[in-house]
C-alpha cells in the first residue's frame, strides 16, 4: 500500500508555509504562498486549499493520498470549534478556520496556535526528539511558547496554556506588555525587549561600547547587534544579555519546577545567537531549578528553524486525523 501524506500549514503575517510530509515526519515537499490580508484575511482558507490542489497536480499525486491538514495560526484558538479568536496581523476575529478550510479543501483539518505547532515539531523531529515532557520557548518579536506534558500539548481550560512569554518577571515598574500586563518575560527576552534594554543601558551609562557608535548614528540598535557585541565582550551588551538570560533562566526554572521536563528547547530568531545565550541561561536555570528538576532537564537550541511549524502541523494531522 502506498504511503499516505500529511499536510502541515503555518500561517504568518506575510507568508504561509506549507508542506507535504511522510508519516515519519520527513518533509517530502515544501513551499510558501503570500498571506493575503486584504478583506480581513477572508481569502486565506481558499488560497491554501487552491495551493494544495495545484501542488498535488504538479507532483502528480491524488488528493485521496492526503490524510488531512494540521494548521497553525498566530492567535488564541477556540479548541471546541477550531476558530481563531483573534489574529490582529491577519485581520481575523472569531474566524472559523477549521470550518472554512475543511469546506474549501475537502480534507479534515486540525487547528492549533503557531507556537504550539513549533513545540510539537521540535518534539517530533527536532531538538526535543523523543522527549515526552518538553518546554518550548520561542524568542522573536515577541516571546511564545508551548508546553508538552506526557506527549500532549497543554492547552489548559481555555487555550491559554503554554503562554511562557507572559510569565511575570518584573513585579513592580515593569514595561507594558502587548497583553495588557506589565513586566512580562516578553518585555525583556523578545528582540524588542533586548533593544529596549540596550537603549536604556546606553542612555544610563557613558561606558565606551561598540554599540554606541551605531546607536548615535541610527538612534536605535538591533537585537542581533547586541548579541554579537556580547559575544565580543562588549560591557554594555554583556550587561543587557546578563539581564535577559537572568529572567529567562528564572522563568524557565520556575516553569520546570512545576513540570519536570526532559528537554527545554529555545527557538526563534534570537536563539540563533546559540551559546552566547544558552550558556548564561543554563547558569541561571541551575541557580533556580529544584535539584531533581535540574538533573532531568536538558537545555538546547531548536534545530528545525522555520520548518518547525509545518512539521508540528503534520504531527497534529497524524495524531488527530489518521
Ligand atoms: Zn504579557
Amino acid at each position: 500500500m502506498e504511503n499516505k501524506w500529511l499536510v502541515g500549514v503555518d500561517i504568518g503575517g506575510t507568508t504561509i508555509k506549507m508542506a507535504f510530509l511522510s508519516e515519519d515526519g520527513e518533509i517530502i515537499f515544501k513551499w510558501e504562498i503570500d498571506t493575503d490580508t486584504s478583506q480581513n484575511g477572508k481569502q486565506i482558507p481558499s488560497d491554501i486549499a487552491r495551493s494544495i490542489d495545484q501542488k498535488l497536480d504538479e507532483l502528480n499525486q491524488s488528493k485521496s493520498n492526503l490524510i488531512g491538514i494540521g494548521i497553525g495560526a498566530p492567535g488564541p484558538v477556540n479548541f471546541a470549534t477550531g476558530a481563531i479568536e483573534v489574529a490582529v496581523n491577519l485581520g481575523w476575529k472569531n474566524f472559523p478556520l477549521k470550518e472554512f478550510l475543511e469546506k474549501e479543501s475537502g480534507l479534515p483539518v486540525v487547528v492549533d496556535n503557531d507556537a504550539n505547532l513549533a513545540a510539537l515539531g521540535e518534539m517530533w523531529t527536532g531538538a526535543g526528539e523523543g522527549a515526552n515532557d518538553l518546554i518550548f520557548v520561542t524568542l522573536g518579536t515577541g516571546v511564545g511558547g508551548g508546553v508538552i506534558s506526557n506527549g500532549r500539548i497543554v492547552h489548559g481550560k481555555n487555550g491559554a496554556g503554554g503562554e511562557v512569554g507572559h510569565i511575570t518577571s518584573i513585579i513592580e515598574g515593569g514595561a507594558r506588555c502587548n497583553c495588557g500586563k506589565n513586566g512580562c518575560l516578553e518585555t525583556i527576552a523578545s528582540a524588542t525587549g533586548i533593544v529596549r534594554l540596550a537603549i536604556e543601558e546606553l542612555e544610563r551609562v557613558d561606558a565606551t561600547s561598540q554599540l554606541r557608535a551605531y546607536y548615535e548614528k541610527h538612534k536605535t540598535v538591533t537585537a542581533k547587534l547586541v548579541l554579537d557585541a556580547a559575544k565580543e565582550d562588549d560591557e554594555i551588551a554583556k550587561q543587557v544579555i546578563g539581564k535577559v538570560t537572568l529572567y529567562l533562566g528564572l522563568a524557565l526554572a520556575n516553569l520546570a519546577n512545576g513540570l519536570n521536563p526532559e528537554k527545554i528547547v529555545i527557538g526563534g530568531g534570537v536563539s540563533r545567537a546559540g551559546d552566547t545565550l544558552l550558556t548564561p541561561i543554563a547558569e541561571q536555570f541551575a541557580r533556580f531549578a529544584f535539584p531533581k528538576v535540574l538533573e532531568a532537564a536538558e537545555l538546547t537550541i531548536a534545530t528545525l528553524g522555520n520548518d518547525a511549524g509545518v512539521i508540528g502541523g503534520a504531527w497534529l494531522a497524524k495524531t488527530k486525523l489518521s
